[in-house]
């Protein structure tokens, strides 16, 4: 006992309020990998058979002995300048112009939104965003409270020129969305970036599945598209371009960028300033390497051949188990498949729950939706297990549904 029966208690300060803004479904898939015999179809996982370890451990045996102080001491904010000049030499074409000050090197992606929030919203700022939206994105940005305006990219109605109008930034994955898998199409892409130009609002094009195209042509970026109004001028335009070397590589790298225009990186700097100082020197380093000697390019065929394959070995067992409750379209890239039941009144809150019980783990689309009132889809990984677990955890899962379905009759 440290204090006297007749002392007052001491009040400690409150938590601050955004902190009563989260959810439980959250924490609870993320503690679903230490369960034993659990299916994890919940996360955004890569598969860890595809990481290069062996050429990651010789690349980093090497920067770290010819590069001592990059590597092991403190380096500039914006990054390591000659990782910059080769992500910007990268993306460069004859219409897209960029430089070093174009770029910012981040502690991965989710590192680029968190600090495009910090630079552009005030508490109670409205995003536009496409929905349903990457739940590490409304986490980035929630201790800002912003306000969200949905754009449903699929949807005849959609008119981002008026869902933009006043709003801090907009904000989209226009390459096989988390969690819809879903591909944004030319036309609406071109809406955007002029609806962007048009409105003056920072728009966001986050990209981390770029690379994942297992049946699809690559369609432009944003970033290019909006490089087309001034082309082969230095880039200042409008749109953000987030980019993780996550989901190619491997994502204990830690290593993403943001190419803006200069004026944006200059004050997404001051933000990375409070938040990691800089990315660590030995991962920018090892992606130095990996971008100049090739390696994404080399390990890139065998990931999707992969992933393509898990793709199918999912979708099929959805077709066998799943067809008569859920819809969905087979993604043409990325790591998803976004289910929607037939049922409107079946809800995958308690579909998550019965689901554990049941020894398999998928994410309910609550989490995507800033409101938190989306309960009728899941969202289903196929790039962690190999197909012989991906169609026991759909089987379990389809014993799920139906234990729910039981319950409600
Ligand atoms: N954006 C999206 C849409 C994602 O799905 C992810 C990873 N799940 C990220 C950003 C960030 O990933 P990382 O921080 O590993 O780069």
């Amino acid at each position: 006992m440290d204090r006297a029966p007749d002392e007052p208690a001491k009040t400690r300060p409150a938590f601050a309020r955004w902190l009563g803004t989260t959810n439980d479904v959250t924490r609870t898939f993320l503690a679903a990998g230490q369960i034993p015999d659990l299916i994890n179809l919940a996360g955004g996982l890569p598969a860890p058979e595809v990481y290069p370890a062996a050429e990651i451990a010789e690349i980093a045996r090497q920067v770290i002995a010819r590069h001592p102080a990059d590597t092991l001491g403190y380096g500039p904010i914006e990054g390591l300048p000659e990782l910059r000049d080769a992500v910007a030499e990268r993306y460069s074409s004859g219409t897209l112009k960029l430089s070093r000050a174009n770029v910012l090197i981040t502690t991965s992606g989710i590192q680029g939104l968190d600090v495009i929030g910090k630079v552009l919203l005030e508490e109670g700022g409205v995003i536009a965003c496409q929905c349903p939206t990457y739940l590490g994105a409304l986490d980035s940005w929630r201790s800002r409270m912003p306000a969200y305006r949905k754009l449903r990219l699929d949807s005849n109605d959609c008119d981002p020129h008026s869902l933009f109008a006043g709003a801090q930034f907009a904000y989209t994955v226009p390459n096989f969305s988390n969690p819809t898998g879903k591909l944004v199409g030319m036309a609406m892409r071109e809406t955007l970036v002029d609806a962007a130009h048009r409105t003056g609002t920072w728009l966001l094009e986050d990209d981390p599945y770029g690379g994942l195209h297992y049946d699809s042509e690559s369609l432009p970026h944003l970033i290019e598209l909006s490089a087309l109004r001034n082309p082969g001028a230095p880039y200042g335009g409008p749109v953000l371009h987030v980019r993780t070397l996550s989901k190619e590589v491997a994502p204990g790298l830690r290593i993403g960028w943001v190419i803006a225009a200069p004026e944006m990186i200059a004050a997404l700097t001051l933000a990375k300033q409070g938040s990691d100082m800089c990315t660590s020197g030995i991962t920018q380093r090892i992606a130095l390497e990996a971008l100049k000697g090739g390696l994404i390019e080399k390990i890139q065929p065998g990931v999707v051949a992969l992933y393509r394959s898990r793709r199918d070995a999912l979708c099929a067992a959805m077709a066998e188990h799943l067809a008569s409750d859920f819809d969905w379209e087979i993604p043409s890239g990325g790591m998803f498949v976004w289910a929607t039941a037939r049922d409107s009144l079946l809800n995958t809150d308690i579909l998550l729950k019965r689901g554990m019980e049941a020894g398999v783990c998928v994410t309910p689309s609550s989490v995507f939706d800033a409101s938190g009132e989306d309960r009728r889809a899941i969202r289903i990984n196929f790039t962690l297990n190999p197909p012989d677990r991906l169609r026991e955890g759909v089987r379990r899962l389809a014993t799920a549904v139906r234990a729910l379905q039981a319950n409600k009759s």
